[in-house]
């Protein structure tokens, strides 16, 4: 909704404006934020640089070039999951500097990260930033339900400001502030310190996980958020079933995901491989994330169980196989002899 706000108020400077430039992030808010404005969005797929999925910065400057006052704005994000890297919003800035088009940053869960920051500044120097949205709950450890749309200029935050239709809840900025009194400078700065070894400390033991396994870490190396690890071991069609073994062992935070040619449609946008942020396929693979306020006993017990689970659920697969390859022939599906009590 704070996307589209900062969307909304910036119509009436760009009368002819129809589109929005959205580089593609397989998270289905900003997409609808677009629409939600009465804009289109022209959707540019990211490119692969080794393993990473990055901004194709050719393209954008292209379409700018193509489109100039057609476009309302270009719509970047800093934080997303592993293997897509945030978006080279330096190049962005530049680019929309040079035509006179606005740069909307999706920032929703940057915040936390030092790296992120580093870049929206120089961004913002080396070219043009107008808006940087975060989310409360992602970046402050305050519930769900607030955004702040931070700015270089008081007066943009102003303008956007003026276009919000009533007089909002007070009720996110009012946990904002009690969060910080509670705080206090100090703990407040604690956590994203704290994140910053955490994430390190993750992909330290989800890459030795992976060497054990036969595995590997994806290497991104800008993302300092989220990790992807491949899933060579387990067949396509049984990776979805291990996403939902770790589900119902309470690893709620990481996530499978399988490539597919399926289309998936949104606001009318049609999306291949919807999840993967890419329409190119990939053998699978799983995400964990180091978001701000995890802490060392959660990662223990988060790599306790993902192996455990791992582990376990090669074992059924070996049996599975060996069942069918048996004299009987009678083939026993996993999801039905799969085991998820006794762990
Ligand atoms: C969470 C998220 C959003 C939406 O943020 P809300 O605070 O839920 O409105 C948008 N984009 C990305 C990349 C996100 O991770």
């Amino acid at each position: 909704m704070s996307l589209s706000l900062c969307m909304t108020s910036w119509r009436r400077r760009r009368p002819k404006a129809k589109y929005v430039i959205w580089l593609r992030i397989d998270q289905k808010s900003s997409l609808k934020s677009i629409y939600h404005a009465g804009f289109e969005a022209i959707i540019v797929e990211p490119t692969r640089d080794h393993d990473a999925l990055v901004t194709d910065v050719e393209t954008v400057n292209r379409i700018v070039e193509q489109r100039g006052e057609e476009l309302l704005c270009v719509m970047t994000t800093t934080s997303c999951f592993a293997p897509r890297s945030p978006d080279n919003i330096e190049a962005i800035s530049a680019i929309c500097a040079a035509h006179d088009v606005p740069h909307l940053v999706n920032n929703a869960y940057g915040l936390q990260s030092e790296e992120t920051i580093r870049k929206i500044a120089a961004a913002h120097e080396c070219g043009r930033v107008d808006a940087v949205v975060q989310s409360l709950d992602k970046n402050f450890q305050v519930p769900v339900g607030g955004a702040l749309i931070a700015g270089f200029k008081q007066s943009h935050i102003q303008s956007i400001a003026q276009a919000y239709p009533g007089r909002a809840s007070s009720v996110p900025s009012r946990d904002l502030v009690l969060t910080f009194l509670y705080q206090g400078q100090l703990a407040f700065l604690e956590p994203f310190q704290k994140q910053k070894q955490m994430f390190l400390k993750m992909r330290r033991k989800l890459t030795s996980f992976a060497e054990n396994v036969g595995e590997c870490v994806y290497d991104v190396p800008e993302n300092e958020i989220s990790l992807a690890m491949t899933l060579s071991t387990i067949p396509p069609t049984k990776q979805t079933l291990f996403g939902s073994v770790l589900f119902s062992r309470g690893i709620t935070g990481a996530r499978v995901v399988q490539s597919s040619q399926s289309k998936t449609t949104i606001e009318g946008c049609e999306f291949v491989n919807f999840g993967s942020h890419t329409a190119e396929q990939h053998g699978g693979y799983l995400n964990i994330a180091c978001s701000i306020g995890m802490a060392d006993h959660e990662l223990e017990e988060l790599f306790t169980r993902l192996t455990s689970s791992y582990a376990k659920f090669i074992r059924q697969l070996a049996k599975e196989d060996d069942r069918r390859g048996g004299s009987s022939g009678r083939r026993v599906p996993m999801n039905e002899s799969f085991d998820m009590e006794n762990d």
